[in-house]
């Protein structure tokens, strides 16, 4: 892979990672060629429309696929575990104890009949052996440290006697509970009031410094990244068309895609132009077009881009991005 992007310790690293699904009459490629690294302690958010492939990246990081996907890499590795190389059972292991995935929907996540202190401490006894009231005493500090207020009574209370941003809380405590070096957050402030979602923000930032975590943060909201992103990688159509230290890539994208996500939002249009809507949808899977695949959207579209697939390379000092453009664009020539 080229060399990470981050010289933190590695708690993730992805290279040349590939998800196909295979159920149908003909195989669709879902993910193509995803390289990413994850550092302790930082946060790398994966941004782009639904169905750009983020969560499909995910689930292909933690193992959680069916038997109706595969998932090719040269590289994927956990710190230092190689998970091309783990079985099954090593992988569930790995979940909860080194890695794990906070999704949105909280409710549905959480079990109706158990009590929250039950389903936090269960993770405690199963994988650490703790006795029950050990396995208490864990969640108690653990809803503490989410910042559940009074955790001593609530530990008690069942996932329906809390908020939509307390059960969200709750979730990231259950993922952080056996202080695994690695998180992905897959949208998880996407159901939630802004306050709230700025509160969970607020509370990941603090938890990757507390715990020196490395969270890879999925999200279609660029409100969202930032708020608390180190770096960014941007997907379209199952590919990272963008990569880079996140201040940089909002200031001055180098993909039009990016770009144009940038000036959709209208915050973001006011300081730099006009508010801009991407015309049409992301293809699905399927349908991906050849060449660039961004083409039959892009203002920029040249001849080129309908031929030749642009590579995802070196655009300047820590960036990555694949378009026949990106220099005309670094450089703020008008399309
Ligand atoms: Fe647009 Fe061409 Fe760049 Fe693709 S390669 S993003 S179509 S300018």
């Amino acid at each position: 892979m080229g060399a990470p992007l981050t010289d933190r310790p590695a708690a993730l690293r992805v290279q040349g990672l590939s998800v196909t699904f295979t159920g149908g009459p003909i195989e669709i490629p879902a993910v193509r060629d995803v390289t990413l690294d994850v550092g302790r302690g930082e946060v790398v958010a994966l941004l782009g429309e639904s169905g750009s492939g983020k969560s499909v990246t995910a689930r292909a990081v933690m193992g959680l696929i069916d038997e109706h996907t595969r998932v090719d890499a040269e590289v994927l590795m956990l710190g230092d575990v190689d998970l091309l190389t783990t079985t099954t059972e090593q992988r569930r292991r790995l979940r909860g104890e080194r890695m794990s995935l906070v999704l949105q929907d909280a409710l549905s996540a959480l079990n109706p009949v158990l009590t929250i202190g039950d389903q936090i401490g269960e993770l405690f006894r199963v994988h650490r052996g703790a006795s029950r009231k050990q396995a208490r005493r864990h969640a108690i500090e653990l809803l503490g440290l989410v910042g559940i207020p009074g955790p001593g009574q609530r530990v008690d209370e069942y996932p329906h006697q809390f908020s939509g941003g307390m059960r969200q809380r709750i979730l990231i405590a259950m993922a952080i509970a056996l202080e695994p070096e690695f998180l992905i957050a897959d949208e998880p402030t996407t159901a939630l009031d802004v306050t709230v979602q700025a509160q969970i923000l607020e509370l990941l930032d603090s938890l990757r410094t507390t715990l020196g975590m490395g969270i890879l943060l999925i999200t279609h909201d660029l409100g969202v990244v930032t708020e608390v992103a180190d770096r960014l990688a941007v997907m379209y159509a199952g590919r990272v068309v963008e990569r880079g230290d996140a201040d940089s890539v909002l200031t001055r994208p180098a993909h039009p895609y990016t770009e144009a996500l940038l000036r959709s939002v209208p915050q973001a249009a006011q300081r730099g132009g006009d508010l801009l809507t991407i015309p049409g949808s992301p293809p699905s899977p399927g349908q991906v077009p050849p060449a660039c695949s961004f083409h039959t959207r892009c203002h920029m579209a040249i001849e080129v881009c309908r031929t030749v697939r642009p590579p995802l390379e070196p655009v300047a000092a820590g960036r990555l991005a694949a378009c026949h453009r990106s220099q005309e664009l670094l450089n703020g020539v008008p399309a």
